[in-house]
Formats: C-alpha cells, structure tokens, sequence
C-alpha cells in the first residue's frame, strides 16, 4: 500500500487540527498508511519517535482544539541542505512517498525546495539511492495553507483567517461596551507574526464587520488632510469608536501612520479619553471557527485525492479555495507569485501588489 504523512509547519493557525484530523482519515479510508510528523520539519529532520504511524482514533476529539496538537515548529535544520537530505532519508526509511505540509508560505517555500532536491538528494547520497532505487523513488508533495493572515496567493481563504477574525470581534465587542461612555478607541492591528508587507486582510475585514470610523491599511492611504477630516467629523456630534491601524500603514506621502500618532491627534484636538489596543498573540488564540473547520476537512480531503493521483511527473501542488471549490494549483506558481505581491508590498507598489493577487 502506500504511504504518506503529514505534518503543520511555521505560525500555527487554528484549524490545523482540522486539517490534521481530514488527511489521516481519508488517507486511511483509502487505504494508505499515515503518519503523523510531530513539530513540524524538525520532527521530519530528526526522525525517530517524531514520526508516528495513525489510527483512525489518532485523530479523534482533535477538530475543535486551537493550534495545532501536533506541534509546528521553525526548523533552521531544514533550510539546509543537510537538514534535508536528513529529512528525505527518514521518509524514504519508512516507505513514505507522499507528503502533505500545512503551514505559511515560509514552509511551503520549503516544501518546494525539498521536492525539487528530492532527486539530487537520492543522487549525492547512496544509502538512500539504494532504498529508493529497490521501492520508490518519487515523493509527492501537497500544501495547505494554514496562515491567520490570508496572504498566500492560489486560495481565497487560508486556514485559520476567520478564526482570527472571530477572536478580533469578540475583542472589539468586548471594548465597545466599554467605549459607550465617552472614550475614543484605537484598535491597532499588529501582530508580531505579521509582516508589514502582507495584505491587511485582517485589518480591513474586522473593520467591515465591526462598523468601524476608520481604517489605515498600507496599500490605500488617506486623502490628503485626513487629520482634520477626522477630528472635525467627530466634533460635529457623531463620536468615533473606533480606529482600525494595520501595521505598515502610511500617508499619501509615505510617512507611516501609527496608533500612538493618532491617538495623540485626537487627544491635543479634541480632549477626548483615548486608548489603544494592540492585538498580538490573543488573535491566535481560541477555538477554530466552523468555516475554518470545514475548510480545513474539504482542503484535506482534497489533499489525499491529489497525493494518490500523482505521478511521477506531477508537480507538486497548494490545495486551495476559488469560489467554494477545492483546487489544485502548482506549488510553485502560487510561491512565486506570493513572492512578488510581498516584495512589491515592501517597496510600497501597491496597485501592481493588488493586481498580480487578482483584484479585490
Ligand atoms: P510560515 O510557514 O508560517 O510562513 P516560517 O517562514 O517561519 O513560517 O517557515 C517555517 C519553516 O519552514 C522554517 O522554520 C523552515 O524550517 C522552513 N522554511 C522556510 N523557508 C524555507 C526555505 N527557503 N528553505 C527551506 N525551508 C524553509
């Protein structure tokens, strides 16, 4: 029979587990041995007890738990060769040929470079030419994204955005109770594990959701004399609650907006309480959503249908969404292309970011 594996790599998001839970189950259904790698790459560079073969029962009681109960790790080991020709030799050790990696871009990027060595690999080292060459020789690849930012392009939600967005408005309903009185609220949108260079996604949609005065995302500036635009609109009876500051954000010229800037303008200007929230690790926090948990079971089924279907020549593969269907797109494409929407986010090219993700 065949063998695969699965393992959640980088930030962890919720629904992992879903997904976790979706591949065993359906690769077990039909008919494949799957293995559970623990901690990510460095469970699949060190091997030995970090890789379990599953039972159906492996994954029972586990759709509904936050994070990823597997763990996921960052594993400097895998960014080098060494680490992976390591990581190839314990898949081929075990029969595994199929291989399915639920992380960022950051790990699919990784997931990349392994599948395309995979064949130098099994050429510079011989004990594991000899085990290949007697079984198998090909390693299928498949990624799901699991990433709260939704900045990966090739599907329209990755795994874990909507839970983060669920945990976002539980906050800013929570503040607004408070914010009744008479205190003006800044919301700063700003995860350590978030880079400025992503597309706001959370940002803009929780400010949608929650009814929020304003936004400040990187890739739309405010017009010219927004200070004023903001401080008067409020003096004129209508209290603003609440601000929306993604991290990176700028003016048309350039010079960032950060909370603390407007916290402080609409202090001197108009007198009022102001506080601002940053929101950091809690946005990861919490249980997965239903979409999230659905999502991840449709991505994974998906995930072992396109593993057994492979070929040798079949490139590796991003199961994603595009419009409520599960798709298969290259690997490789949807890396690229993520590449270049970020280093033109970083270089502040926006309109060029936003047309290479394809609109919205
Ligand atoms: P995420 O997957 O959430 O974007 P990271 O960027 O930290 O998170 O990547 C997770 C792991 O994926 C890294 O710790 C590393 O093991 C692996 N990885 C990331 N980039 C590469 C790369 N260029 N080459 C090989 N492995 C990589």
């Amino acid at each position: 029979g065949r063998a695969m594996a699965v393992l959640t790599s980088g930030g962890d998001a919720q629904g992992m587990n879903a997904a976790v839970r979706a591949v065993t189950r359906m690769g077990i259904y039909v008919g494949a041995k799957v293995y559970l790698i623990h901690e990510g790459y460095q469970g699949l560079v060190d091997g030995g007890d970090n890789i379990k073969l599953a039972n159906w029962h492996s994954v029972t009681n586990i759709i509904q738990l936050g994070g990823t109960v597997i763990g996921s790790a960052r594993c400097k080991a895998f960014m080098t060769r060494e680490g992976r020709v390591s990581a190839a030799f314990n898949l081929v050790k075990k029969g595994i040929t199929n291989l399915c990696v639920c992380g960022g871009d950051g790990s699919l990027t990784g997931a990349n470079i392994f599948r395309n060595e995979w064949k130098c690999i099994s050429e510079t080292r011989r004990r594991i030419t000899d085990t290949m060459a007697k079984k198998h020789y090909n390693l299928n690849i498949v990624g799901l994204v699991g990433s709260i930012d939704n900045d990966f392009c090739g599907t329209d939600m990755t795994i874990g955005a909507d839970s983060a967005l669920h945990r976002i408005m539980e906050i800013i309903d929570a503040i607004m109770t408070t914010a009744q009185s008479c205190m003006q609220l800044l919301l700063c949108i700003n995860c350590p594990f978030i880079l400025c260079y992503n597309f706001r996604y959370l940002a803009l949609v929780s400010a949608l959701a929650s009814g929020a005065d304003w936004v400040f995302i990187p890739e739309a500036p405010p017009q010219e004399g927004w200070e004023d635009n903001m401080c008067s609109r409020t003096s004129g009876g209508s209290r603003m609650n609440i601000i929306i500051v993604a991290e990176g954000a700028i003016d048309r010229n350039g010079k960032p907006i950060s909370s603390n800037y407007i916290k402080d303008l609409v202090q001197k200007r108009l007198g009022y309480d102001t506080r601002v929230t940053v929101l950091g690790h809690v946005q990861r926090g919490g249980i997965p959503s239903a979409f999230d948990r659905i999502l991840s079971s449709i991505l994974g089924v998906e995930a072992v249908i396109a593993l057994m279907e492979a070929t040798p020549e079949t490139p590796a593969c991003v199961i994603g969404l595009s419009a409520n269907q599960a798709v298969r797109l290259p690997l490789v494409e949807c890396v690229e292309m993520t590449k270049l929407v970020q280093t033109a986010m970083n270089e502040k090219r926006f309109d060029e970011a936003i047309k290479l993700r394809g609109g919205s």
